[in-house]
């Protein structure tokens, strides 16, 4: 068994993440790739709840059947630390080939990682190619370490779609449409 760990904010998922994953479950040949779902993520704060942002990643991942939208970060109270989500994972599925996956943008700052001896050892680290960011500027330590994936990108952000919600512009064909719903529903993101 081969289960890859994709983190984010998924503030909100859209379809960067989703083509990420996708690749990466091809090129990996992972079985199975959960979303987890950063319950307060260290370095920014989230614009939507966790509970939200968990509830657009289940919308999201529902219909591939390699995908799985996980609590595994959402049920445990401080703030939200790779490494100790890899150990908990570990705990959970001792005999499972273990994969991360973030965008390469991730790695380019070594202290923005707590722990990172322990983190390389828990999981193959993997980073995937991200329009905008050179998988060449990661940091000198991880570039030994983790695995870089080029894969066809799409040039957006949880930032950039937050930023055109609240200019009342259309975020259709950047995130899937039973999330551009649930946003509309309960109004997140908007200016007013
Ligand atoms: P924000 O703008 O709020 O930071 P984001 O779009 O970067 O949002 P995150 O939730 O921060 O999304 O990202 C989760 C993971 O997905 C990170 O590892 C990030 O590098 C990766 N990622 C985000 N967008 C893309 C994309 N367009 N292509 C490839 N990877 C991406
Ligand atoms: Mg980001």
């Amino acid at each position: 068994m081969r289960i890859g760990l994709f983190g984010g904010s998924f503030d909100p998922v859209h379809m960067g993440h989703l083509l990420a994953a996708s690749e990466s479950a091809d090129r990996l040949e992972l079985d199975e790739v959960h979303f987890v779902t950063a319950a307060r993520p260290p370095h920014k704060r989230p614009v939507a709840s966790a509970e939200a942002r968990h509830e657009m990643v289940v919308l999201a991942t529902a219909a591939d059947t390699r995908f799985r939208s996980s609590r595994l970060e959402l049920d445990y109270p401080g703030p939200t630390f790779t490494v100790n989500t890899l150990r908990r994972a570990r705990r959970l599925w001792p005999a499972v080939e273990l994969f991360f996956i973030t965008g390469g943008d991730a790695y380019r700052d070594l202290a923005s990682w707590r722990e990172p001896e322990a983190l390389v050892a828990l999981a193959q680290m993997v980073a995937v190619s991200r329009p905008g960011y050179d998988l060449l500027r990661i940091d000198p330590f991880f570039r030994e370490r983790v695995l870089t994936l080029e894969i066809p990108g799409y040039d957006i952000s949880s930032t950039e779609i937050r930023r055109r919600i609240a200019a009342g512009r259309s975020v259709r064909y950047l995130v899937p449409y039973e999330v551009e719903v649930y946003i509309a529903k309960h109004q997140l993101y908007r200016a007013d």
